[in-house]
Formats: structure tokens, sequence, C-alpha cells
């Protein structure tokens, strides 16, 4: 920027702030205004307060059913063995069997869908690798619920959960693995979640996914992340249910009213530009995987009041990972669900017993109730999310020294559109606190308040009060400076 404009600017900013002090001499300073808003500006609702209650939302969740669960999870077991290496053309044992069996019950679901549900093998030649001795078919079996709405139907989200399942070793395809938590668990919700949702019409589009290869390195999911990328998919978020079995610990603490849900706060796929803009503005906690989580506490604990999200402000458990990994790298919102306190005695380990305690991943540490439950924390998030409209992007910061702050959004297109609301909080707030509806405008102004001292998001509203989640401004870019090569900030 040249000197003259850098004046100008500055001038500007004086300005603005003397204008501020101006406004605000009238009245006497109240502990509000010194907080950063004026007794005027002060909103007048909160973000802790319910949003709006769907009626369908809360009618589906309450489908969701137990008993199914149970099923679905005493016949994946009944398989023998779900290791990605076992045998495939067997109609009662191994990955194969699984497969099939898997592939009817999304068809059956689909059947109630009028048309909007597809169900399809998505089949791929996995080569040869560390856990992977010789290449090896497998399948992702991806049921597809279509948006109804013209200007969402492209929006994606996915729900996923692993059918594969491993004891020991994660190349040992022959021995017992029942894999009734890891994750036959996950993926007993999300079929259950197809056969409820599949009867039901939402804005954007839901994808119910269950993929091999997991134990072997991720491998259906980053099939599919990999595939969705270059079909340049507009996906907004994926959940991933590994793990959701059993409310029991190792610690001993019974637990049924609380999930896990893991989300990053850096973005795995960060650039190093990225990375230098991060330093300088800050957002380390503010990913849309972060926000993403923050959507799910909020939401699902509205129409599943009996459950509490409990928000994990890391990509996954310590040194661990799983299927939204190869999502987040490609640059897709992800998240985790898992149990609160795992068992490792009923993790890949051979069925035995030793020192007479039972091992093994056996549907008699299951606790159904409980899957159904986390089952309707994802259902609710998921129709929530598909339900709104998209979140406003790209959502910038268009000046960069003021006492207010100005932010800056392009149009939403949906037709049922009701407008936008800027939230906010404090910068050691782990969600947001505040909100303010600003109506259908693209640019809003919060006076007296620097984005020094809060975060900022702005969100989109329907006419029927769906929200959407929280985008997080971006600088935008200076132009270069002529005199200099690097940027730096004003001092
Ligand atoms: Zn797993």
């Amino acid at each position: 920027m040249f000197p003259a404009k850098r004046l100008v600017r500055r001038s500007t900013a004086l300005f603005l702030f003397a204008f501020f002090i101006f406004q605000t001499m009238g009245s006497a300073p109240t502990a509000s205004a010194v907080n950063g808003w004026s007794r005027q500006q002060k909103p007048s609702r909160e973000t802790s307060k319910p949003p709006a209650r769907n009626p369908q939302i809360a009618k589906l969740v309450k489908e969701i059913d137990a008993r199914n669960i149970e099923n679905t999870i005493r016949k994946l077991v009944s398989f023998g063995t779900r290791n990605t290496l076992s045998e495939q053309d067997n109609p009662t044992r191994g990955i194969g069997a699984a497969r099939d069996w898997l592939y009817g019950e999304f068809q059956k679901a689909a059947a109630a869908s009028e048309g909007r549900m597809t169900v399809e093998k998505q089949t791929f030649e996995q080569p040869k690798g560390t856990r992977v001795p010789q290449p090896t078919m497998l399948t992702n079996v991806v049921a597809t619920l279509k948006g109804t709405q013209t200007e969402s139907a492209g929006r994606v989200y996915v729900v996923s959960g692993h059918y594969d399942s491993m004891c020991n070793s994660a190349t040992d395809a022959k021995c017992d693995a029942p894999g009734a938590n890891d994750d036959a668990s996950g993926t007993a919700a999300v079929l259950e979640m197809a056969r409820v949702m599949a009867k039901y019409k939402f804005d954007a589009t839901i994808v119910f996914m269950t993929v091999p290869g997991e134990e072997q390195g991720l491998l259906g999911a980053t099939h599919f992340a990999e595939e969705a990328k270059k079909a340049n998919m507009d996906i907004e978020g994926m959940f991933t249910n590994d793990i959701i079995g059993s409310s029991l610990g190792a610690n001993g603490v019974r637990d049924p009213h609380t999930v896990r849900v893991f989300s990053e706060g850096v973005p795995s796929n960060e650039t190093t530009q990225e990375a230098t803009t991060r330093r300088s503005v800050g957002g380390e906690n503010d990913s849309q995987s972060r926000q993403l989580a923050r959507f799910i506490k909020e939401v699902s604990e509205l129409y599943v009041p009996t459950m509490k999200v409990w928000m994990i402000y890391r990509r996954d458990r310590y040194g661990r990972g799983g299927d939204h990994q190869p999502f987040l790298e490609r640059g897709f919102a992800a998240v985790r669900f898992t149990e609160p306190n795992e068992n490792y005695q009923h993790q890949h380990q051979n069925v035995r017993v030793q020192d007479g305690v039972q091992y093994g991943d056996l549907p008699e540490f299951d606790d159904f109730n409980y899957i159904a439950d986390v089952a309707r924390v994802n259902a609710a998030a998921l129709a929530a999310l598909a339900s709104a409209p998209a979140r406003p992007k790209p959502v910038t910061f268009p000046t960069s020294l003021s006492a207010d702050t100005p932010i800056r959004w392009e149009a939403n297109k949906e037709t049922d559109l009701e407008g936008y609301e800027i939230v906010w909080r404090d910068t050691t707030e782990p969600t947001w606190t505040h909100s303010q509806a600003v109506g259908n405008v693209l640019t809003f102004t919060m006076k007296g308040m620097s984005k020094d001292n809060y975060f900022f998001g702005v969100r989109a509203v329907d006419k029927d009060g769906n929200r959407s989640p929280v985008t997080y401004p971006r600088p935008l870019p200076r132009a270069p400076r002529p005199d200099q090569s690097t940027q730096q900030p004003p001092p």
C-alpha cells in the first residue's frame, strides 16, 4: 500500500475512533460499555436460550428404536468375523456376508423414501500395503437421501460407521472378531438413522455410509473422501460413529448420558500461508470442524435433553485415529462420536477368558439403549443441518483498524432465507455465548466491539427458524505493497 493511502486509512481509523468516543460521550460509561458494548447495543438474546424447535426433528428422534440397533449388532456379530481380509463370497461368514446383508437392509430403508434414497455398493481395489498383504476388493455401502430444495440438494452431510472388525491382529482374517462395539455399534446407528430418516424430506442431501478397511488404515473412508474431492462434492459436515457401544468404562464409570464429540481446532489441511495468517489473527479454536461440534452440541441437547455432548477439543483420542481424518485432510469439516470411557479389554482382542477376565468385543458389553441415544444425537444434528440454510461464505472482516467491527458475507441462495445472525463470544469461551439477528443484509457493523477482544461468527436462518452452523470470518487479503515483499500488520 502506498504511504499516502495508508495515511488516509489511519486518518479514517482515527476519525472512526473519535466518532465512537463522541457517540459514547453522551451517557456516563456503564460497566457493560466498558466491556465493549453500551446498554442500548446489548443483544436481546443469547444463544444459550433454545432456538425454535423443528417439530419434524422432535418427531424423528423418537422413532429411533434400540431394538433395531440390537438386532443389527447381533446379526453383524453372527458373521463370525468382518475382518476386511476375510471371505467375500461366503453367505454366512466374513466381510462379504456383512456387506451384502447391509446392502439389503439399506435397500429396505430406501423403499420408504418415495425414490429419494438410493443405495450403492462403492467397490474398489485396495493395493497391497502394510496391513493389506495382497490387493483386496473393498466395498463401501452408501445410501444417499437426496435433498428436496433445489438450492440445497448439492450440499451434503455424511454419517458413517465402519463395518469391518478385528481381533488382536488386523491381518488375521480367520479368528472370531465380533466387533460388537468396534464398530457394529456405529454401523447399527447409521442403519437405524437411514431407516427412520428415509421417510422424511430435508433440504440438503444426507449420505448414510458404512465402510470397511478402517482397521487397515481408514481405507474405505479414504476412498470415499478422495472420490468426493475429485467430484467437487460440497460435503459440509461428516460424522464418524466409532465405538459408541458401551456406557461402562474400564475406569468403572457407568455414564449412559454422555457422548464425546472430537473436533480438531487447527485444520489438518491448513496451508503454510493459512498458518501464517492464523498466527497473526487467531482462530486456533475456530476451524469449521469445531463450529460443527458446537452446532451438534447446541442442537442435539435441545432434542435429546437426556444426553450431554462432551466436546473434546482435539482431532481424536490421544495418538489414535478414525474415519473422519481422510475427510479433514481433504478440507471437509468432520467430527468423531465415541463413548465417554472406553474399555480396551473389549477392543481389538481375541475372544478369550484370561485370569478370570473376559476379553473380546462381545454384544454383552454393549448398551443398546445408549447406542440408540447416541443415534438420536446424530439424527437430531443431521436433520437440523439438512433442514437449515448453508452456512454463509465467505465471511470476511473488510477493514483492519477500527473500534467497530464490520463483518461482510455473500448472499445465500435459498429462497426461504430469513436472514443472518452475528454470534460472538469472549476469546476464552468454548462456545458462542451471544447472538444478534441482523436481518437479510450482507454486511453488519458491531459498534464499539473490537475484533481484538471477541471472536465473531455469522450464521444463516430460514423462515422456519432453522439455523446454519457458524462461519468464522477470515481477514480480507491485503493488496501487496510495492515497497515490501512481506506483508506486515500496521504497527
Ligand atoms: Zn473402530
